[in-house]
Formats: structure tokens, C-alpha cells, sequence
């Protein structure tokens, strides 16, 4: 796995209780963790060891130079010895990174013969990382717990899955998202509050006019750039008749490099396109959305920027994991009784990240929205494992609604013109249809067989807003439960902790 430039400080609690030869050693051990965890293949972001803390002003010096350090995407603290946690309340009242509280220790064994009071004294993370947990929840700061020894490596895994989302809050912080046109006229889930999206998960949206974006940019495109990205079509993708959708394909080109001369002159993380705003446009675009998530953009379509920028992170997530993870709609259910599942897709916009195999590249037309025909990359879906990841706006809180998923094979369906997927939905298709419609759960998805549900965990402990989570486990009566008691701590939290 290559390495990132993102950083994780790795800092280390102690005191002067104990002497400056037991300091030391508390040093050499925290240095010889740090650097295997940086050193694990397993592990996305470069772990930098800090330093020692032992007073109540160095700890907050640095957790002020993490804040202001803009590699740093967040903190694991570990308690190698006891430290006092009345020392870290100054400090942690003001970090704003992300923190792992890292309960481990140096040895992995009890060396039973040899076993003295110096050694208990030395190696006391048992209660030291007790007395910092105490102060996290204490101070109601919302944090990943890891514990394990540092050699396991179901530890570097859930470490690894933190910094992820730790990397995925780090880019949206300050990010910003396109949008050509507005929300689909009525459509109630895909609104929300921009203001308070920026103030609790970092982005910001932006609207333009999308026939600016047609007469400052696709009209600015030279045909020979055109050209070269048709034949970069026929290389990567099937095509039964060139000749015969070429000139389908140069505008969908001239679309691409255009919303992409856009985005990068804008430093624009992500965009919207909607099929009622399309003044100016040939065609909604269909290929160049699926590419241009394909580079790493967050999309969505229907002018809904809250998956736009739900799919920009989870891409922030999966770097250099097998996968991939796409824009995706729950469109339409198979009732078989032996054999529910969900037909997955959109009207063109699917990514082709998740593609099985090689995608065919066709045109065809599109039923709504007036306009030629557009072109679009059509496959299927890998069976296997995924999840899909839903953002809501719940008026006093955003929600992130997760539900794990099979992937199945898929049928032939001849005409279909468009990418899908298919699944059956965990623990089953009525508790987890059921339990999403409970939970006001969005047709519009992240889908990603790449990531995990507790990635997505780890991004709401961050962002510190609510996580639903349905899957093997999930039992209606709780999950119902789950909501109303959410309702009371989502409304009462900030008031009564602060
Ligand atoms: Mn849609």
C-alpha cells in the first residue's frame, strides 16, 4: 500500500513521577511503535511519532501545532504510563483533529518469572489508559478506542480504517462541491442546509449556471482534444460501432474535459448536474460523470450535493483499496419470495470503479429531459460484499445511514442500457427495507465495495453527527428504539454537556 502524504501524530501520556530513565524508555518503546505502525503495509497514512508529554503545557502546545498543521489529519494518543488527566483538559478543549486513544501495550506478554514492581510501573496502560478514557468521556469528546497489541494486525486494520475517515474529514474540511443548476423541482431529501452541512462535515456547495459552465468551457474545448479523449474512449471501453456514435462521443468529450476544466480551475471537489437544467447542454452528461468519478470526483445527480460530497469522501476512504465505490439509486425490487434483491443504478451515472469487466460504451435515449441521445458505460457488477451510505439532513442533525449488502450475479437484461447492480440488503430485504424507510433513508446512495461500514462509523464519530447502522444484527423493535432515543440525545446533547 502506498503511503500518503497525510499524517497521524503518534503522542505518548506519561509524567515525571517516574524518573528520566523510565522516560526514556517510555520513549524508545513509543518511537519503536510508532515507527512499526508506519512501516505496516497495512496502514494508509504515515504514523509520525511526537513526542513524550508530561505536563500540562506541553500538551497543549502540541495539540495546538496539530491543529495548525495542515498534514496532520489526526492523532493517536496512547498512555504508556499513568498521566494525569487533569493535565490534558487545556489541551483537548481546543484540539480540533480527529483522536485515537490507543490502548495498548509495549509488551504482549507478562513475563511471570521475572515480573517486579519497576516493571508494573513501567508498563501500566491498563490503568493509565483508563484515567485518559475517563477525561475523553468526562470532556463528552467523541474519539475511536483501539485496543490490542500494536503487533496485531486486526489493530492496524481498525487503525487504518480511522485514519481513512480521518483523511476523508481532512480533505472536506474547506472542500468545495459545484453545483450546475439546482435541486429536481419537490424532491424533499436531496434539500438540506448548506449552512449547517459546512458548519458539522467541512465542504461548502457552490451554484452556477450551467450555461456558464457550456459557453466559458465545453464551447472552449479544440476538437483535436476532443478527438484524442474519443480514442482514449475506444481503448478503455467496448464499442460495437464508432462510426456510427463518434459524433455522439466528441461532445461527450468536449462535456468532460469541459466540467473538468471547471472543477480544476475552481479546485472543485466534487459536482451536481441536474436533467431540468440543462440549457445550453447537448445531452445530460452520462459518460463524463461516470469518468470523472472515476478520477476521484464526488458526484451525484438531481442537484443532490449531499451525496455528491458523501461519494467525494468515500472515494477519500477506498485510495488504494480493491473495490471501488459509485453514485447508486435504489431503483427497482425483484419480490420473488425465495429470492428478494434490489436492482441498483441510475438514469446513466454510475461509476465504473465497480464495473466487473471491461464496460461497453453506447448511446442510446433517454426518456427524460428532452434532449440527444447521450452515451453512457453500461456493465455489471462483481458479486461480493458492499454497503450503502445515505446522508440525510434531519433538520436538527445529519444522518449517515449505513446498510451492508451482497452483491449478486446479475441476469441478462438485454434492454437495460445502463450500469447496475444487484444485492439483497442485510439481514434481510423486509428488516433492512423496512428499518432504511424508518430511518427516512435517501434513494440516492454512496455504494462502495471498497470501504466498510465502519469506515462510515468512524466518519460520523468525527463529524459528530448520528450513525444508523443496518445490518446482520439488525432488529426493527431496537432499531426504531435506536431513532426515538436519538431524537432526545441529538436535541439535548450540546445543551446539557457543554
Ligand atoms: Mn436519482
Amino acid at each position: 500500500m502506498t503511503k500518503s502524504n497525510n499524517q497521524v501524530w503518534f503522542i505518548t501520556g506519561s509524567q515525571h513521577l517516574y524518573g528520566l530513565e523510565t522516560l526514556k524508555q517510555v520513549e524508545q518503546n513509543s518511537l519503536t511503535i510508532a515507527k512499526a505502525l508506519d512501516a505496516s503495509g497495512a496502514i494508509s497514512a504515515s504514523i509520525i511519532f511526537k513526542e513524550v508529554l508530561t505536563t500540562p503545557d506541553a500538551i497543549t502546545k502540541l495539540l495546538l501545532e496539530a491543529n495548525n498543521d495542515k498534514n496532520c489529519i489526526g492523532l493517536i494518543a496512547w498512555m504508556h504510563t499513568f498521566s494525569p488527566a487533569k493535565m490534558w483538559i487545556n489541551g483537548l478543549k481546543m484540539l480540533q483533529k480527529p483522536l485515537l486513544d490507543f490502548h495498548t501495550q509495549f509488551g504482549r506478554d507478562i513475563p511471570w518469572n521475572s515480573i517486579d514492581m519497576d516493571f508494573m510501573n513501567l508498563n501500566q496502560t491498563a490503568h493509565g489508559g483508563r484515567e485518559f478514557g475517563f477525561i475523553c468521556s468526562r470532556m463528552r469528546i467523541e474519539r475511536k478506542v483501539v485496543v490490542g497489541h500494536w503487533q496485531e494486525k486486526n489493530v492496524h486494520t481498525q487503525i487504518d480504517t480511522w485514519a481513512r475517515a480521518a483523511a476523508a474529514w481532512h480533505d472536506a474540511q474547506g472542500g468545495k462541491i459545484a453545483r450546475f443548476g439546482d435541486n429536481m423541482r419537490d424532491v424533499a431529501v436531496t434539500e438540506g442546509d448548506k449552512v449547517a452541512a459546512q458548519m458539522h462535515l467541512g465542504f461548502s456547495v457552490y451554484g452556477f449556471g450551467v450555461g456558464d459552465l457550456v459557453t466559458k468551457y465545453i464551447n472552449n474545448i479544440a476538437e483535436n482534444e476532443a478527438e484524442a479523449l474519443v480514442k482514449v474512449y475506444a481503448e478503455e471501453y467496448s464499442i460495437a460501432n464508432l462510426s456510427a456514435i463518434k459524433s455522439t462521443l466528441l461532445t461527450e468529450a468536449k462535456t468532460e474535459l469541459g466540467i473538468k476544466a471547471f472543477l480544476e480551475e475552481g479546485n472543485f471537489k466534487g459536482f451536481t448536474t441536474t436533467f431540468e437544467d440543462l440549457h445550453g447542454l447537448a445531452q445530460l452528461p452520462g459518460l463524463a460523470a461516470q469518468r470523472l468519478m472515476a478520477e476521484g470526483y464526488g458526484f451525484a445527480a438531481e442537484g443532490d450535493w449531499k451525496t455528491a460530497a458523501l461519494l467525494r469522501m468515500t472515494k477519500i476512504m477506498d485510495k488504494g483499496l480493491k473495490g471501488g465505490s459509485s453514485f447508486m439509486e435504489d431503483y427497482t425490487y425483484h419480490l420473488d419470495p425465495q429470492n428478494k434483491k434490489v436492482l441498483g443504478a441510475h438514469m446513466l451515472e454510475i461509476c465504473p470503479t465497480i464495473a466487473a469487466e471491461k464496460p461497453k460504451l453506447e448511446v442510446h435515449p433517454l426518456g427524460i429531459g428532452g434532449k440527444a441521445n447521450p452515451a453512457r458505460l453500461v456493465f455489471d457488477v462483481a458479486s461480493g460484499k458492499a454497503v450503502n451510505a445515505a446522508l440525510m439532513d434531519m433538520g436538527n442533525r445529519f444522518r449517515l445511514l449505513v446498510n451492508k449488502v451482497n452483491v449478486v450475479e446479475s441476469e441478462l437484461m438485454p434492454k437495460l442500457p445502463v450500469a447496475r447492480a444487484i444485492w439483497q440488503p442485510k439481514p434481510d430485504f423486509e428488516t433492512a427495507v423496512t428499518a432504511w424507510i424508518y430511518a427516512g433513508g435517501a434513494h440516492h446512495t454512496a455504494f462502495s465495495k471498497a470501504v466498510n461500514e465502519a469506515h462510515f462509523a468512524d466518519l460520523a464519530t468525527i463529524a459528530g453527527i448520528e450513525f444508523l447502522l443496518i445490518d446482520e444484527h439488525t432488529n426493527l423493535h431496537q432499531f426504531r428504539n435506536e431513532i426515538r432515543w436519538n431524537e432526545l440525545y441529538y436535541h439535548t446533547s450540546k445543551g446539557f454537556f457543554a
